[in-house]
């Protein structure tokens, strides 16, 4: 397994990959890996002959009052259990390797970033969109790997690719969660023992969220409010947003409709957690 730093070198090993004939499967993360990034590796592994990941904690995405400084990092845990799934190489890159001086170009959407994180995010899309599309760019790979944790991220990068025509096929992978249910998260770190046990009112709700769906509730709007009023049991939990949309244009739904999503973040302390659960 090759630990690549420049844009040059990784253009270099994939262009000999290609020449091979070799397919590529590529895993954008930033990194801190748990069994949730590992379920992407896997998958890709299994389906393509090189396999590719990226660990870079893209500035662009984080807002000014974000974790961009804390967010965890351990490129060497990362690197054992890259090579222990059999990863080829992966691409670290420095900041200023991603964004030279001068940096003014930008991909950006309009509807589908328009809700649930992109409100109380207002920056983190763009910031999405941008480095996906410079990491397809240099990676060129056949087919990326993202995870339904992050199920509007996913939603936005599949439309990009389709709006922007690039030849690349987007696959997602369910969410990977905790024994006790808590989706895995690098950022779950950040949860004090009190903190992490009170983080399961997340998963609890949207158990609620499915439960309610299968007796048959037709109303979304329903659905969103026991979910809030659940969450609202836990003093030390405070609700970013509890929504049900449209699953394919992220927009706001009152009736239950397939394929439905419905996402909620919530703060336990300072931490925001996402979860979501798919209706279809
Ligand atoms: P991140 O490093 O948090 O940017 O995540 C990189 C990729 O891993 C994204 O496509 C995420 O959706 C995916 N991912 C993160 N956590 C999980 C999880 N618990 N289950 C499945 N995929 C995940």
């Amino acid at each position: 397994m090759k630990i690549e730093g420049t844009i040059a070198a990784v253009r270099a090993q994939v262009k000999a990959w290609k020449k091979e004939g070799l397919s590529v499967g590529f895993v954008p993360t930033m990194g801190y890996l748990h069994e949730g990034h590992a379920s992407l590796i896997k998958a890709a592994r299994a389906n393509n002959d090189r396999v590719a990941v990226s660990i870079f904690v893209n500035p662009m995405q984080f807002g000014p009052t974000e974790d961009l400084a804390s967010y965890p990092r351990d490129l060497e845990k990362d690197a054992a259990l890259c090579e222990s799934l059999g990863v080829d190489l992966i691409f670290h890159p420095e900041p200023e390797e991603m964004y030279h001086e001068g940096f003014s170009s930008f991909v950006d959407m309009s509807v589908l970033t328009e809700e649930l994180c992109g409100l109380s995010r207002p920056v983190h899309f763009r910031g999405v969109c941008t480095v996906v599309s410079k990491l397809f760019n240099i990676v060129q790979p056949d087919r990326a790997y993202f995870g339904q944790k992050d199920a509007q991220q996913l939603a936005i990068i599949k439309h990009m690719v389709d709006d922007l025509n690039m030849d690349i096929e987007i696959i997602g992978c369910p969410i990977i969660r905790e024994e006790d249910g808590l989706a895995k998260s690098s950022r779950n770190t950040y949860l004090s023992a009190e903190e992490r046990q009170v983080a399961l009112i997340l998963s609890r709700s949207i158990r609620l969220g499915q439960e309610l769906c299968q007796q048959g509730e037709t109303s979304a709007e329903v659905i969103v409010e026991k979910m809030k009023e659940f969450i609202g049991t836990e003093p030390m939990a405070r609700i970013d947003y509890v929504k049900a949309v449209d699953g394919l244009t992220m927009q706001q739904i009152k009736e239950v409709k397939k394929p439905m999503l419905v996402a909620i973040a919530v703060y336990i302390g300072t931490t925001r957690l996402i979860d979501n659960f798919i209706w279809d």
